[in-house]
């Protein structure tokens, strides 16, 4: 049975031998003409065969026939030395022990087989699609006007996309050789992370700003605010009409919304610019303002700022 099967294994190597034959002889034809020469192996289980090479090299020439070389085997001429033309190298056992001998000769066929056969493994095209994760960024506004001491707050956290992409990949022998992108489609967006680099000692002071605000003070001339923008997104309002609590239709670089403490119609002064009190919000108590703005986007871009707040009349 063993007998049988060694030598079904040696057909198919014969096979596969003939076929490397060949593709030498067109190489050697094609780039090297008369360099070729013909050098016959010997391996240890005394199989022979006889290889056209340009090589000269012993372990070069085993190399290339993809003959391994154990390590209680020697090899005759040294690996190292050159070869002549029509020159023999032997490969010999040093304690051969029966079985044990039978065993290894026939796993050094198998490495020998596959090492040839990946050689002439089709190459095989596959489309993938993979998720890929896109990192969000993170936008810096710096309303510090240069202070040396700044701090720093989160205006909005950073949320990751993600994209689908597709690759057409190679494989041979189902190791991966070359990878092509040919589509990408963004499945969510990511989210920017929002940090606002203001002036520390800006900053505390709006700390104390609330207790103005719970002592029951009326806070008008020139306190400090905080300001933060809307549009009329669902978002922000949670209806899409644009109607305000006074029943207006919100304007930008007009409409504010501000605490219950301003009476509608209240003039405001914020930044220079004069707003009116037509809206209310329940987030906007205590010290907030909300100016209103075309659209979600500059709301966004506004952030939020610290701001003098001034009636005016
Ligand atoms: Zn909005």
């Amino acid at each position: 049975m063993k007998k049988k099967k060694h030598a079904s294994s040696s057909l198919a190597k014969i096979a596969i031998i003939t076929l490397l034959l060949i593709v030498l002889c067109t190489i050697g034809r094609v780039s090297l003409g008369s360099q070729v020469h013909n050098v016959k192996i010997v391996l240890s289980d005394s199989y022979e065969l006889n290889v056209i090479t340009t090589k000269k090299k012993v372990s070069e020439i085993l190399e290339e026939n993809h003959i391994v070389v154990l390590p209680e085997e020697k090899v005759f001429p040294t690996l190292d030395s050159q070869i002549e033309k029509n020159d023999e190298i032997r490969i010999t056992k040093d304690n051969l022990v029966g079985a044990e001998a039978v065993a290894s000769t026939e796993q050094t066929e198998k490495v020998t087989v596959e090492d040839m056969l990946e050689k002439y493994a089709p190459i095989v095209e596959k489309i993938v699609v993979e998720q890929v994760v896109i990192p969000y960024e993170t936008v810096t506004k710096d309303i510090s006007n240069q202070s040396d001491e700044t701090k720093e707050r989160i205006l909005q956290e950073g949320k990751d996309g993600l994209k689908e992409v597709k690759y057409k990949i190679k494989y041979q022998n189902e190791k991966e050789l070359e990878r092509k992108i040919i589509e990408e489609k963004i499945v969510k967006e990511p989210v920017d992370k929002i940090v606002q680099v203001q002036n520390a000692k800006v900053a505390s002071r709006i700390a104390v700003a609330p207790r103005t605000s719970a002592s029951g003070t009326k806070a008008t001339a020139g306190a400090v605010y905080k300001v933060t923008a809307y549009c009329s997104c669902a978002k922000c309002c949670g209806k899409t009409n644009g109607i305000t609590a006074s029943g207006t239709k919100a304007q930008a670089n007009h409409t504010v919304a501000a605490p219950s403490s301003f009476a509608m119609g209240t003039k405001l002064k914020i930044n220079g610019k004069i707003y009116t009190v037509e809206d209310r919000g329940g987030a906007i108590k205590g010290n907030k303002i909300d100016i209103y703005m075309n659209s979600h986007a500059e709301a966004l871009a506004w952030g939020v700022k610290y701001l003098t707040v001034e009636v005016v009349d």
